[in-house]
């Protein structure tokens, strides 16, 4: 079997047209959704990331502001901040971007966004209303992933649901979600005895751990659905496993996810590629989010 893609970058753009069909919506109605950014110092890892936030936001019509606190704010005065935003009316959600400086406890800070503009999802409780059934805004990968499941079109009903990784952004609130859609959640981890097992049980197979190859092709249920939110950089390779040089002769390096592709891709009926699958739709949950904390 060669099993069907499952395109990120065509859900994100359906997911796309339906945001910027309800800030115009919004808009008419008097509303403006407004996203609030806050970073604590300037971060150039982040820089690319928050262009490309700004312009996606700028693409629907959402309003954007990059709030950049100076590098030695502490825990309390960022709180401070985030209170100032939940309090300002214009502002309809708050991010706040990773990383912060150390001795900022960013679970802190993220539960002091008011549940009502927590785009990510992330506060106690949004994470609450999760495990109620009831969360209006949920974490991006994990509603993300959820989307490229119900875009197979596959019923998920009483299907068994394997999640390797038990986060708090992905396989814990990906196993609630599913829940509330009646699949038969498992969620493994690295106590779990014998992955394989349970990953062999799966008509859905989701996994975010962090470790590329990790889920060979032998450990995939024929016919399952795969959905690989692992994002790692590793060395490149020819076919015939010589190194692949850049211009300056250092190795290039490849983005891939935790499950082994080319082995998986023969066994799995539908599979989300890396990069192009979870990552795309992860980015346009978040301005799904906006719009829903708009109308909160
Ligand atoms: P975490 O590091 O928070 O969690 C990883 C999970 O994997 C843990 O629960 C850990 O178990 C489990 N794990 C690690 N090794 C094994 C193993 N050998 N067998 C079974 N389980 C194992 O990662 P995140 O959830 O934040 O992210 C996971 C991956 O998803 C990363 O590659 C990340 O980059 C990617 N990601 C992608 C996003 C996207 O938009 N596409 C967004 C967010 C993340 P234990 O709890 O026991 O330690």
């Amino acid at each position: 079997m060669t099993a069907r893609l499952i395109s990120g970058e065509v859900v994100a753009s359906r997911i796309k047209e339906e945001v910027k069909g309800e800030v115009e919506s919004l808009r008419q109605r008097g509303k403006e959704v407004h996203l609030a950014a806050v970073q604590v110092g300037e971060n150039p890892s982040s820089e690319v990331y928050l262009r490309s936030q700004s312009r996606l936001c700028e693409e629907v019509g959402i309003k954007y502001t990059l709030h950049t606190l100076p590098g030695d704010t502490g825990e309390e005065a960022l709180v401070a901040y985030v209170e100032g935003l939940n309090k300002d009316p214009r502002v309809s959600g708050i991010i706040l971007q990773m990383p912060l400086p150390k001795g900022i406890d960013a679970h802190e800070v993220q539960s002091s966004i008011t549940p009502q503009k927590d785009v990510e999802g992330m506060n106690l409780a949004s994470m609450g209303q999760l495990v109620y059934g009831k969360a209006r805004l949920a974490p991006c990968t994990a509603t993300a992933s959820v989307e490229l499941i119900k875009s197979t079109g596959i019923e998920v009903r009483g299907k068994e649901l394997v999640i390797v990784g038990r986060s708090a952004i992905v396989g814990k609130p990906v196993a609630l979600l599913m829940l509330d859609l009646s699949a038969t959640p498992t969620v493994c981890h690295t106590q779990t005895r014998d992955l394989a097992f349970h990953t062999r049980r799966a008509d859905i197979l989701v996994v975010a751990v962090g470790k590329p190859g990790i889920i060979k092709a032998d450990m995939i249920k024929p016919g399952a659905v795969v959905i690989d939110v692992g994002i790692n950089r590793v060395p490149e390779y020819d076919a015939q496993g010589t190194p692949v040089l850049d211009k300056k002769g250092k190795q290039k390096m490849k983005t891939v996810g935790d499950v082994d592709f080319e082995g998986a891709k023969e066994v799995a009926s539908f599979i989300t590629p890396v990069p192009g699958g979870v990552g795309p739709v992860t980015t346009v949950m978040l301005l799904k989010n906006a719009v829903e904390s708009a109308k909160m």
